[in-house]
């Protein structure tokens, strides 16, 4: 029996360790999560973010039974989505394929729960214990147990493995490991959005008036400031607020009145969904930084695995990142179909078939939406004429690009493909305005 250590308890990590736990009793499967089991933080404590999951998604969970209808118990139908600027609607975009939102605590939440009952408490899941360091030549790593009162002596502990996976995300400290290894590039980059949530009153006669249910309310407020408002179960919204990171009015917010008049000034509509008490969380809330990142390897020799952000994060705009990451579990375990459980080869093809697709991503990702207010009216329009095109003419022209985002399972390269001449354009027009 090959002992598994997966590094974090996120979505990449336990949906994996559902993968392969299908595949018997050759694996001995541990996790290693540097936070506390979520099944016992109250969600607002649980810094939650809301979630978008398509079809990508869904169909690596679908494979495991149970797992597509657990997950959609959390969710509600997106319908599509409604942006506004100063007040008027700039696109009204119903969705042809419905998604699903949820928020990452309750899908975590669905995942933990299932693995629990299918497992039969047989995958050891070891929270608040932080990965400090990795050595891959003797095959061990040493925690660090981050809470608790902790005899000294047990404070710090190493565990060996045979396989090993970093799903510790995009700070993946196992990650930086392999930035020893010869031969890795890496890259990474801050995404200029910071982000803040915000947990709206569920006050049925007063949110009907302002929002449009099943639908992603999105208002453009200034370059570089919006807000998003995501539909929840049993009619609860979150908000999350998308802000630069350099000084401006978000950043500048210091009390609960001034969270308050924000709000009134600039989403009057909104306001009256926000108590005083979350105007006041919302202040002591850290403030969200996003990275992308890219590597042009994910394994090391027959015995170390990234997936899902750790190997390629990218920020929330195109809401991928999720997705994404259940796409590489599914693939990594075609993978060990196709080669029949022998690692060495199936950690080689899953870098060599991921690359592509998380490279595309990070150019998607970085130039789908632009900045400018002029360069985003001609990307709405342009994606309202590829939806007419694609209507009656199928055979020749492909359906917009965040339908083939959001609603289709076509490889990131593909759709980079049929979308280069517009993710050209935007990347000139970052570079005339830098020049
Ligand atoms: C604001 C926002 C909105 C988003 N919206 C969407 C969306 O709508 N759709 C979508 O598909 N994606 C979305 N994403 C992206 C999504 O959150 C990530 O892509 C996804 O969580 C990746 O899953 P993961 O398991 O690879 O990594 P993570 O979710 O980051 O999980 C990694 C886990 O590893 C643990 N860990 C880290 N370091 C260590 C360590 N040293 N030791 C032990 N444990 C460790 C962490 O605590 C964490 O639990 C959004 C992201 C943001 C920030």
């Amino acid at each position: 029996m090959k002992k598994v250590i997966i590094v974090g308890a996120g979505p990449a990590g336990v949906l994996l360790a559902h993968y392969l736990l299908r595949r018997g009793t050759q694996y001995k499967i541990e996790i290693y999560e540097r936070r506390s089991d979520l099944q016992k933080v109250s969600l607002a404590n649980s810094r939650t973010i809301p979630y978008g999951i398509n079809d990508r998604g869904l169909r690596a969970l679908r494979k495991i039974e149970g797992l597509e209808a657990a997950v959609k118990a959390t969710c509600v139908e997106n319908h599509g989505s409604i942006i506004y600027q100063k007040n008027k609607i700039l696109e009204n975009r119903s969705k042809k394929k419905y998604s699903f939102n949820t928020d990452r605590t309750s899908i975590l939440i669905a995942l933990l729960s299932q693995l629990t009952e299918k497992s039969d408490n047989k995958v050891e899941i070891h929270y608040d214990c932080k990965c400090t360091s990795v050595d891959f030549e003797n095959k061990t790593l040493t925690f660090e147990k981050v809470k608790g009162t902790v005899p000294q002596n047990q404070a710090e502990f190493t565990v060996d493995y045979d396989l090993l996976i970093g799903a510790d995300g995009a700070r993946s400290i196992v990650r930086t490991h392999l930035l020893n290894t010869e031969f890795f590039a890496f890259q990474q980059e801050y995404a200029s959005a910071c982000y803040k949530t915000v947990f709206l009153s569920s006050n049925k006669e007063k949110t009907s008036k302002s929002l449009k249910p099943n639908y992603l309310n999105i208002w453009r407020i200034e370059e570089g400031i919006t807000f998003g408002i995501v539909p929840q179960l049993d009619d609860k919204f979150i908000g999350i607020l998308f802000f630069p990171q350099k000084p401006n009015k978000v950043v500048n917010l210091s009390t609960k009145e001034e969270v308050m008049a924000f709000f009134q000034q600039n989403l009057p509509e909104v306001a009256p969904l926000i108590s005083e008490e979350e105007a006041e969380a919302f202040l002591k809330r850290p403030i969200g930084t996003q990275l992308r990142t890219r590597c042009d390897r994910y394994h090391y020799g027959d015995s170390v695995l990234i997936l899902g952000d750790a190997a390629h994060a990218v920020s929330s705009s195109l809401g991928q990142g999720c997705n994404n990451a259940f796409e590489d579990v599914l693939i990594f375990d075609s993978l060990l179909d196709e080669y029949s459980d022998e690692w060495a080869t199936a950690l080689e093809q899953f870098t060599i078939r991921r690359r592509p697709d998380a490279y595309a991503l990070w150019e998607l990702d970085t130039n789908v939406i632009p900045a400018s207010k002029t360069l985003f009216t001609e990307f709405i329009l342009r994606e309202s004429l590829a939806k007419m095109m694609n209507k009656l003419f199928p055979q020749f022209f492909v359906p917009p690009l965040r339908e083939l985002l959001s609603a289709s399972t076509v490889p990131y390269s593909d759709i980079l493909k049929s979308y280069q001449g517009w993710i050209s354009k935007v990347k000139n027009s970052k570079k005339k305005f830098l020049n």
